[in-house]
């Protein structure tokens, strides 16, 4: 019996399922940016404590959330893609379709698609490795230390040095004003990256354990930088022992989608980068970047 790939519904799950990586990153800095607002510039270095707890619960919930999304969402690719479904967390049996599609749906909050509940055949091996959750918390202490605190205490040294008189009361206001944005930035960056790479780092360990599985390739988010969508330009990355890290940045929003087929399809924004680089014509990644924002306006 041969499968064949349901290609509009898998470029349907893709797009929603990077939606909602993204929305994750955005509830993670909406619920950080009200921690922030409520603690007044000046008292910013006592409160770094009580600060760091709550910038790493809100990174924990995000993360976890992030991975129940990810593994819902590989699933059902790869039944979309192969006709077959993949145990590990959150499977049951007599999975179709249809249950697998209401699983993703619910993760994501949305009804993107429905399917059969036809049973489909099952691979019973769970490809899905557990949460390296002491790896996360020290990679959410180490955002907190240089995005929090070390901001924090740099700032307070500055103001030190300004003293009183230095500076008019107007000037100084938008000194405070400027540390607060760049605080606010870049500490929800790297704790939104954290967040969705929860996910990304399941789907990019589980492919690698699934016979499967051929590859990934990256679903940029609608305005991606020049790096990303060169990336996302080269198209399918197929495993190899040695296959790289994904790469994601802070405000980052790419997902790797895993690929399960030779048939799979792109989306067409992956296209328009490829076309982009062939136009481009090769050269060094600054001059891309020049090239890039000529063409995106970006
Ligand atoms: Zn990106």
């Amino acid at each position: 019996m041969t499968w064949t790939p349901q290609t509009a519904e898998i470029l349907r799950a893709v797009a929603a399922y990077q939606l909602a990586q993204e929305a994750l990153a955005a509830e993670f800095a909406a619920r950080w940016a009200e921690v922030l607002a409520a603690v007044e510039a000046r008292e910013l270095a006592g409160a770094l404590t009580e600060l760091e707890t709550e910038y790493a619960a809100a990174i924990r919930e995000a993360a976890v959330a992030s991975r129940v999304l990810s593994v819902a969402f590989y699933r059902l690719v790869r039944a979309l893609e192969t006709g077959r479904v993949i145990g590990g967390p959150g499977h049951r049996p007599g999975a179709s379709l249809g249950s697998l599609w209401a699983d993703f749906n619910r993760a994501t909050g949305k009804r993107t698609g429905t399917g059969s509940r036809e049973v489909l055949p099952v691979d019973t091996r769970n490809p899905f490795p557990a949460a390296d959750l002491a790896r996360e918390a020290r990679r959410a202490e180490e955002a907190f230390r240089q995005e929090v605190t070390a901001r924090v205490e740099r700032h307070e040294r500055e103001r030190g040095r300004q003293g009183s008189a230095a500076l008019g009361d107007a000037e100084l206001l938008a000194r405070e004003e400027e540390f607060l944005d760049a605080l606010r930035t870049g500490s929800s960056g790297a704790g939104g990256m954290l967040a969705q790479d929860g996910g990304r780092n399941m789907i990019h360990n589980a492919l690698q354990d699934d016979p499967g599985a051929i590859g990934y390739y990256r679903k940029t988010d609608a305005s991606p930088c020049y790096f990303c969508a060169l990336m996302a330009s080269r198209g399918a990355v197929y495993k190899s022992r040695s296959t790289a890290a994904f790469g994601a940045h802070p405000h980052c929003h790419c997902q790797a989608v895993p690929i399960f087929s030779r048939r799979y399809q792109l989306p067409s924004e992956n296209d328009q980068f490829a076309r982009m680089w062939r136009t481009f014509g090769g050269g060094s990644l600054a001059d891309w970047r020049t090239h890039y924002r000529k063409t995106t306006k970006t």
